[in-house]
């Protein structure tokens, strides 16, 4: 008989989570909840006391949840976290293999399921992407004085400027020429594949500085170099990583030599981009304020523990006490 990953994470072994907690080897630091359920440490992040809830739902299924970095799922997500692979896509055979064998039974086959269970964001059309950005050419000064405004090269090689060449432009950022939203950066996925861009108004009295597509998804979506890309792309560490905060610094940090640098806003960070950046050296270079704070944490905790990867939070290291002074040494905030 078939079974579906349904059936797996229903199993009757898994209604149990000290069960759930004792098979997947998440038992030290363990705490018992009243109704059933446990405490533990979450495999997404790092921590010292367990903050991971794992206790039995009404309709019969158990739910991990983290009420320190947010994360939750099904058994299959924590099977998939301990062993270092995606709860969807090309690792989730190998996930459901795991998860069948730890309860003794059958293996299911991926093919007989049309979609990945857990459904990636939604990111506008790839095509459409792909025909903005064939629809741009290279910024010049005449174009963009925004770039010269920050100190920056007008003619920049991360960004693309969106000129009236354009006849028909994608409904989502049709209204960008009208706005002047008109110097994009693309963003990128954690493998490296071209997804959205964001784009940024060169009209100083426009209040609305910045537009993403409307309508869609960028959860997960970066900015990225060259030698960044070439990292996510063919796992090539050649340097030291950065990780800079909004689009003016992380073009200020483009060009560093043998440096991958990637540029992330509210929503960017990703577990899979974590995984990437194993063994690395990583500056997070984020602004001196609450925010910045909340990035560098929850990049910090998401980094993968021990294997030469190490943390350095610049703002902190240089003992900028806030923006205007991390100004004066060359940040460029929004
Ligand atoms: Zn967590």
């Amino acid at each position: 008989m078939r079974i579906s990953p349904d059936d797996i994470t229903r199993h009757s072994l898994w209604k149990n989570p000290s069960w759930v907690a004792q098979s997947l080897d998440m038992t030290e630091g363990m705490r018992r909840q009243t109704g059933g359920g446990v405490m533990v440490k979450c495999p997404w992040h790092a921590e010292n006391s367990a903050s991971l809830s794992i206790r039995l739902c009404r309709d019969g299924i158990v739910i991990a949840h983290c009420f320190g970095c947010g994360e939750s799922g099904t058994v299959l997500a924590l099977v998939a976290a301990k062993n270092g692979l995606n709860n969807y896509g090309g690792d989730f055979q190998r996930v459901l293999e795991i998860a069948s064998e730890m309860v003794g039974g059958d293996v299911p086959r991926l093919g007989l399921f049309h979609r990945s269970p857990v459904p990636p964001p939604e990111y506008p059309p790839r095509d459409e992407v792909a025909f903005l950005w064939q629809s741009t050419e290279a910024c010049s000064s005449q174009m963009s004085g925004w770039l010269s405004s920050r100190g920056l090269d007008p003619f920049h090689p991360g960004v693309r400027w969106l000129g009236q060449a354009a006849l028909w432009l994608p409904d989502w950022c049709k209204s960008w020429t009208a706005s002047d939203h008109r110097v994009l950066i693309p963003l990128y996925d954690s493998d490296g594949i071209m997804r959205s861009v964001r784009a940024r108004c060169v009209d100083k009295n426009n209040k609305r500085k910045e537009l993403a597509p409307s309508g869609f998804s960028a959860q997960g979506l970066v900015m990225a170099n060259p030698v960044a890309l070439s990292l996510v792309r063919n796992a090539e560490l050649a340097g030291d990583v950065v990780i800079s905060e909004g689009g003016p610094d992380f073009l200020t940090m483009y060009g560093k030599p043998n440096t991958a640098v990637f540029g992330i806003f509210s929503g960017s960070w990703s577990h899979g981009l974590a995984r990437q950046l194993h063994g690395a050296t990583v500056e997070v270079r984020t602004h001196v304020d609450k925010a910045g704070e909340k990035y560098y944490q929850e990049i910090a905790n998401s980094l993968p523990i021990g294997g030469g990867t190490t943390v350095v939070r610049s703002t902190l290291e240089h003992g900028y006490k806030d923006d205007n002074e991390a100004l004066q040494h060359g940040w460029r905030p929004w």
